[in-house]
């Protein structure tokens, strides 16, 4: 008999793959469909989404770049055991160099299901769904929530 495909999961692991389950369960139709988006490009606050069952959610600029979904970050996050959102370790420098946030130089929709950004910094490859979204929304609520 082979164990091949059997893998041992830490009880952490195994804590947050509940947390996702849980949350995957407990989104609706209404809890995925946007009412308004505003894409705050000119303010550089970030993003806001009403929500059809009448959430309403923000994500930074800085927080949706850290969280890119292209393959490539979501790659180099699962790499550096960083989740969505999490910045990269900045390495230590005697003269930090300053970097301005993120921020998208454009925004457009994809379909009637996502979001992608046209990043400052040329990267464009991510599509952000309603879904991505909702479940990394960034309200004081929902990240109480998750924890
Ligand atoms: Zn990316
Ligand atoms: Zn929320």
């Amino acid at each position: 008999m082979s164990h091949e495909g059997i893998r041992f999961l830490s009880k952490e692991d195994q804590e947050r793959q509940e947390r996702e389950e849980r949350r995957a369960r407990a989104l609706t139709r209404e809890a995925l469909t946007p009412l308004k988006v505003r894409v705050l490009k000119t303010e550089g606050t970030g993003v806001e989404i009403d929500w059809t069952d009448g959430h309403k959610s923000h994500w930074s600029f800085a927080w949706l770049r850290d969280a890119c979904p292209c393959a490539t970050c979501v790659e180099e996050r699962q790499l550096q055991k960083r989740e969505p959102g999490q910045p990269k370790p900045k390495p230590a420098q005697l003269l930090p160099l300053y970097e301005p946030p993120a921020r998208p130089a454009s925004a457009h929709p994809v379909g009637r299901y996502a979001l992608q950004f046209n990043w400052q910094d040329g990267h464009s490859s991510g599509i952000y769904s309603w879904d991505f979204l909702r479940r990394h929304c960034q309200c004081a609520e929902c990240i109480a929530s998750r924890d």
